[in-house]
């Protein structure tokens, strides 16, 4: 397993994965993540210490009805899925379904959990608009997770800050983009800057948001953690 922490040295991470993450890691869950690694842009899918805390968020806040915005072949997906209730729902964007169809979505069936599962195809804006368009909707979400297109996060602020209740929870992915927010941008490699600065904005957008409290936690690529307050 690659280096995917923000953490001071490799071997600590390691310690983490060894001592507490991998024993307890659902059999289906390792499986998915073993399968994410033949695929080449497998980095994508979150890492199993991060599964491990958002399985532990959504226990916390009982999370019965949650959105995923970004699910690649479905590891967050399967993760979320294993932590809800049996009659959990997850609605699941993406504006791809190859990877999920081919890769998680097998290991989701022998799981048991693609029953709490609704796949969306679509690119995700116009979808949560489209969810909107219905006041049923409104406030009906106990948890969102985004993992998608970065330059779009603070549009779907807006939509998941109306279709997640009032002390709901909404977790961003990837909010210190492999640590470059900190660094001055002459050393940020070439491909991570086109995103870097939409991550930079939507950090500052979240830090004076009144509406929500955060906590950015510095798992993984970095995860920050919104709930709702009005
Ligand atoms: N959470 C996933 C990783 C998601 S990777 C896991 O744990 O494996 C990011 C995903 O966002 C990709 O699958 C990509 O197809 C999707 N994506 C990118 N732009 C999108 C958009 N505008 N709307 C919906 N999904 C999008
Ligand atoms: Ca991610």
């Amino acid at each position: 397993m690659g280096h995917k922490s923000l953490l001071q040295t490799d071997d600590l991470y390691k310690y983490i994965l060894e001592t507490s993450v991998f024993p307890r890691e659902p059999e289906l869950l390792k499986e998915l993540r073993t399968a994410n690694e033949g695929h080449p842009m497998g980095v994508m899918g979150v890492p199993p210490d991060e599964g491990q805390f958002i399985q532990m968020i959504l226990k916390l806040v009982n999370a019965k009805k949650t959105i995923e915005v970004g699910v690649f072949t479905g590891y967050s997906l399967l993760e979320t899925a294993l932590a809800l209730p049996e009659d959990g729902q997850i609605t699941a964007i993406d504006v791809d379904k190859k990877a999920y169809e081919e890769i998680g979505l097998p290991i989701i069936r022998r799981a048991g959990v693609e029953h709490k599962i609704n796949f969306v195809q679509s690119p995700a804006l116009p979808f949560l608009d489209e969810l909107l368009e219905d006041p049923k909707n409104e406030g009906s979400y106990d948890f969102a997770f985004v993992d998608a297109d970065k330059n779009n996060y603070s549009n779907y602020h807006e939509r998941l800050l109306k279709l997640v209740k009032v002390g709901g929870v909404i977790v961003y992915d990837n909010t210190l983009w492999g640590g470059s927010v900190a660094k001055d941008e002459s050393l940020v490699e070439e491909y991570m800057k086109y995103f870097r600065q939409f991550v930079m904005k939507f950090n500052q957008i979240l830090a004076t948001d009144r509406r929500i409290e955060i906590s950015q936690i510095p798992v993984a690529d970095g995860v920050t953690i919104c709930r709702r307050l009005c």
